[in-house]
């Protein structure tokens, strides 16, 4: 089944050829090189040492129908042998690209019925400021350009992506954000308004938009973006009433709501989009990650009619790729689709395994190191403290217990992520009650360990 790989070899030629995705190259090389994942199954990667790990990540928070879909596999070769490629820039489109298009415009109730299509989340949201800022450009309101986004949010890696975003060590380098974008505090509550009710937090940080659009001008203002769940930023979820007001505030001064759903979409909170989880209407979507479960690169964006009305004022709107699209990637993904919704997939989340996480989850709370358990549907986080009442760090700042524990979580059998002091979890749709049990086991023994380790 497995192919024998040389893993110590392949090591050597990783640190010699091969620079990975968001990483210290130095340290990788002092590793001896990356960690070699040879393959995977249903919940489950392995890597060339052989060790067989539980994927509470679902990759990087888009494997979600799990892997070793054969299926897939299938409706990939056979594309690829009637049609490997075909572009949509010569009045042409293949059937995959156009029967994709008009599931995706279903799954949002047919409220944002035109769908454009890039390979990445990044791509997704450099469309979203591209678009935008040409939809008000013929709309007549051409001063309409910045984009009003939040710190700690996360939109991609491309320049427009990094600017979008709110990641200051993002920031740092390439001299980022472009002109044009503000940002404003997140509704993070256990970490900036513990001293507060919630719902009243949330309404303070919605508010913080309408302050900053005020402060900029309010006919200057293209849109406002956010994850309605942050992902990268430690699974920020919302206090309830915060996305409502946002959506008033948006509504108030005309202002378009763009939701990033690239990792809510598909499933992850229990339907088949974040905002319907959390009750709002954007006027465009990014997605990306669950549209193919990670199977192809590929990514979308669904569009309302008024703002393609609009588009459709302008004559060629110069924008697109080489890829979008692409029929082998969109047969995949219209198969995800149908693959979620033969196996239930989304009520599964909704009714079932998303409250039996939570469930789980909440056993965590008792631990001396938990500060807080959340999760909404199948993405969490474990928040790490010192101390329990005030929510302390160890050592006094962020960042010093997550990867500490992450460590142990990976040695003892589960991939998770650390970022800043809590451990994140996204895994599979698919994840059963059992392999639940045994995530939070792991996460609990791996919390004992790092106890003794962070006492010294
Ligand atoms: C992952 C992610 C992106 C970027 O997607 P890429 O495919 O890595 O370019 C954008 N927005 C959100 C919310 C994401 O989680």
């Amino acid at each position: 089944m497995s192919r024998n790989y040389d893993i110590a070899e392949l090591k050597r030629l990783d640190v010699a050829h091969h620079l990975p995705a968001q990483q210290d190259y130095k340290l990788i090389e002092d590793m001896g090189g990356s960690r070699i994942i040879t393959r995977a199954d249903g919940c489950y990667i392995h890597d060339g040492d052989g060790n067989r790990i539980l994927d509470g990540m679902s990759g990087l928070w888009c494997v979600n129908i799990g892997y070793g879909r054969t299926e897939l596999a299938d409706v990939a070769a056979e594309q690829m042998r009637e049609l490997p490629y075909y572009n949509t820039f010569f009045k042409t489109v293949t059937p995959p690209a156009v029967l994709l298009a008009t599931k995706i415009s279903s799954l949002t109730g047919d409220r944002l019925p035109h769908i454009f299509f890039n390979s990445s989340g990044s791509e997704a949201n450099d469309t979203v400021f591209r678009m935008v800022r040409h939809y008000w450009k013929l709309k007549g309101e051409p001063k309409r350009t910045i984009f009003i986004s939040r710190h700690n949010a996360y939109h991609g890696s491309t320049v427009a992506g990094v600017s979008l975003g709110g990641m200051k060590a993002m920031h740092a380098q390439g001299d980022l954000p472009i002109p044009g974008v503000e940002h404003v505090r997140q509704p993070y509550w256990f970490n900036e308004g513990r001293d507060m009710d919630p719902i009243a937090f949330g309404q303070l940080c919605a508010s913080a938009i309408e302050e900053r659009i005020i402060a900029v001008g309010p006919e200057n203002v293209a849109a406002f973006i956010g994850e309605p769940v942050q992902g990268a930023g430690g699974v920020i979820i919302p206090p309830s009433g915060y996305w409502q007001a946002v959506e008033a505030i948006c509504r108030k001064y005309g202002i378009l709501l763009v939701a990033d759903e690239v990792i809510c979409g598909f499933g992850r909170t229990g339907n088949w989009f974040g905002h319907q989880t959390l009750g709002f209407s954007p006027d465009i979507i990014s997605m990306a990650k669950g549209l193919s479960s990670g199977y192809m690169p590929i990514s979308a964006n669904a569009v309302s009619k008024e703002i393609v009305d609009v588009l459709k004022t302008g004559g060629d709107f110069v924008h697109g790729y080489t890829y979008s699209g692409h029929p082998v990637a969109a047969a995949v993904a219209l198969r995800n689709i149908e693959i979620m919704e033969r196996e239930h997939l989304i009520e599964r989340v909704r009714d079932d395994v998303g409250p039996y996480l939570a469930n789980a989850l909440a056993t965590l709370n008792d631990h001396p190191l938990v500060g807080e358990a959340r999760s909404l549907g199948l993405i969490g986080a474990v928040e790490i403290v010192s101390d329990k009442e005030t929510g302390a760090r160890f050592g006094g700042k962020e960042g010093n217990a997550g990867p500490i524990v992450r460590d142990l979580c990976i040695a003892n059998g589960l991939m998770v992520r650390a970022i800043r002091d809590s451990i994140v979890l996204c895994p599979p749709l698919i994840i059963s009650h059992e392999q639940v049990d045994s995530l939070i086991e792991i996460i609990r023994s791996s919390l004992d360990e790092a106890q003794e380790v962070l006492a010294r």
